[in-house]
């Protein structure tokens, strides 16, 4: 990892975010905007991070020869012009900065909630035209009145906010949400949509698009809802079923929505959305504002130097439950499990079919993902030969149908915290690999069990497995060939088991090949392998 980071700022960005990155003394700013595909993908491997906007495509042609690339920003939300499953191959972390635009698009949907309830659009529209109608337009007062809001996350919240302080009753429905109240107890949570809706005056939906939120609010929906309820969409088109909407509005029971995204963007000319004297319609606003832009920038920097400097992962787009920001106790087991994948790596013969990790303790949970990617690049590093890291590792196993599973195991009472790593091999009668390790309270990590054989070994440094018959003269046999070979033990365990033994050795210099091939060809000595462990700190 190189000290100073060059950033390439691949679109144009506030200003604001450049002289952030030119104001960190380990970042270097290349600023190119408008670089033509070719351009792009000529230079892209030199600079260890990207900040993009919506403008340049980052196209798999792009991210071809990675290089030094490690990860790429999007200053905003939408990451469509990034290619995905290319940078997720390549190893980068792709962030969007989601938060930064927090504010402004809660006041987005405020304001269209204003100007429904007052009928500015339609009144307007009549001033242009030259009209003048007073009695048409007559509109309702916020205060007073309730507001569901539905999907309490960063923007949900911040509408809740500023509703309570315009006098409205705020209630909300977000299923990852497990408290009765939020706000302090100003707003009632509820547990399911259907009790929320006849409940509001208002509905508001700040929810992700997925398969739970597609049409969240269609006729049966509608159906539970007060007469003459009103409805915002500021969060992702098709969370409310158009012809739902249309056909409520049509009855009377919906009184007029508003709405700023859309199914599909822009929405066809003759869509029936447009044009329609109860639907309020902004072209995607919520976050256009001079200073969500600037924070989208800043912010967008921010979070790639906090990566590229191993110091978190914020914001990621791409990498599942990985975390960077670990306690010392995870940061311990994160490596246990590097050391001990590397470990049972060369005792994989037949393949992978499946690898479990068992974490045991509650410290462990939070830090799963990261702990398996970590043990998964120690597997499979030697069997493969694509550079993997911890944002590709998982895709990549997943592409040669590794099947991958993770226990936790909260109660660590019978065995403390510790991590198991279990590797199987496909087919009918898999060959099975397990080591068990934990981290005692010297912070040192231990391996205290490979394939039944218990034991307790710090492992790091150069490391020799051996597979032995259990019979006398074996640990002479081992001792006299690494002593001819002046080849100093420095530390070993032996460990029995069904007429067989594990003899696990830390030496002071690396055997050569033509030592190993000696050893191994002896009577009685079934296997040995070698591995080179980072050496572990006193
Ligand atoms: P967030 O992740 O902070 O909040 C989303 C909330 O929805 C979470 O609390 C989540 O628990 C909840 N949720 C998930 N599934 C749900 C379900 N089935 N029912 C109810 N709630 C559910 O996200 P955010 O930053 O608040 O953004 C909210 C939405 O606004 C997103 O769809 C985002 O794309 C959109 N957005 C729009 C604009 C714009 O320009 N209009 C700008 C920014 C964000």
């Amino acid at each position: 990892m190189s000290d100073t980071f060059s950033i390439l700022a691949a679109d144009k960005l506030a200003q604001e975010g450049l002289d952030y990155i030119q104001s960190q003394p380990d970042a270097e700013l290349v600023n190119k905007p408008g670089l033509s595909e070719d351009d792009l993908a000529a230079i892209a491997g030199e600079h260890d991070g990207m900040i993009v906007r919506s403008g340049v495509q980052v196209t798999a042609k792009v991210l071809a020869k990675p290089g030094k690339l490690r990860a790429i920003a999007r200053a905003g939300v939408g990451v469509d012009n990034i290619d995905l499953e290319a940078a997720t191959a390549a190893g980068i972390l792709v962030m969007n900065s989601a938060e930064a635009s927090t504010i402004s698009t809660a006041e987005h949907a405020f304001a269209l909630m204003m100007a429904l309830s007052r009928n500015i659009g339609p009144a307007y529209r009549t001033m242009c035209d030259g009209g003048w109608d007073r009695n048409k337009f007559n509109g309702r007062q916020l205060a007073g009145r309730t507001l569901g809001v539905i999907g309490f996350g960063r923007i949900g919240r911040t509408m809740a906010e500023r509703a309570l302080a315009f006098g409205m009753s705020v209630v909300a429905y977000d299923p990852f949400y497990n408290q009765p109240t939020a706000l302090d107890g100003k707003v009632k949570m509820f547990s399911q949509v259907a009790d929320l809706l006849p409940e509001a005056d208002i509905l508001t939906f700040h929810v992700p698009l997925n398969d739970q939120t597609r049409n969240m609010l269609d006729a049966d929906a509608f159906a539970k809802c007060r007469d003459g309820v009103m409805v915002i969409n500021a969060a992702r088109g098709g969370v409310i079923d158009d012809d739902a909407l249309l056909a409520a509005i049509e009855s009377g029971k919906c009184a007029g929505a508003a709405i700023d995204v859309y199914a599909k963007e822009p929405p066809p000319a003759d869509s029936p959305l447009r044009n329609h004297p109860k639907i309020l319609t902004t072209p995607h606003l919520g976050a256009s504002t001079k200073e969500a832009q600037l924070a989208v920038s800043v912010s967008a920097a921010q979070q790639l130097l906090t990566y590229l400097r191993g110091e978190g992962i914020i914001g990621a787009v791409n990498a599942g439950g990985l975390r960077v920001d670990l306690d010392p106790i995870q940061e311990r087991f994160v490596d246990l499990a590097q050391r001990m994948s590397a470990l049972i790596s060369p005792m994989i013969t037949k393949g992978i079919g499946s690898v479990t990790f068992e974490l045991t303790g509650k410290s462990l949970g939070s830090a799963a993902g990261t702990i398996e990617r970590y043990g998964l690049i120690g597997l499979l590093k030697g069997h493969l030969d694509i550079p993997l890291n911890i944002i590709n590792v998982a895709s990549v196993a997943e592409q040669r149908g590794i099947e991958l599973r993770t226990v936790s195991i909260e109660d660590e009472k019978v065995t403390g915290t510790q991590i198991a790593i279990e590797v199987r091999s496909p087919g009918d009668q898999p060959e099975l690999r397990r080591i068990v390790g934990r981290v005692f309270h010297d912070m040192r990590p231990r391996v205290v069990e490979i394939n039944g054989y218990h034991m307790d070994m710090i492992p790091g440094g150069v490391m020799v497995l051996i597979l032995n018959e259990d019979r006398p003269g074996m640990i002479g046999l081992v001792g006299k060939e690494f002593g001819d070979a002046q080849i100093n033990i420095a530390d070993m365990t032996i460990s029995r088991r069904d007429h067989t033994a594990m003899m696990l050795l830390k030496v002071d210099a690396e055997p050569t090949e033509a030592m190993l091939n000696r050893l191994q060809a002896r009577p009685g000595i079934l296997k040995v392998a070698v591995v080179k462990l980072p050496v572990e700190k006193a």
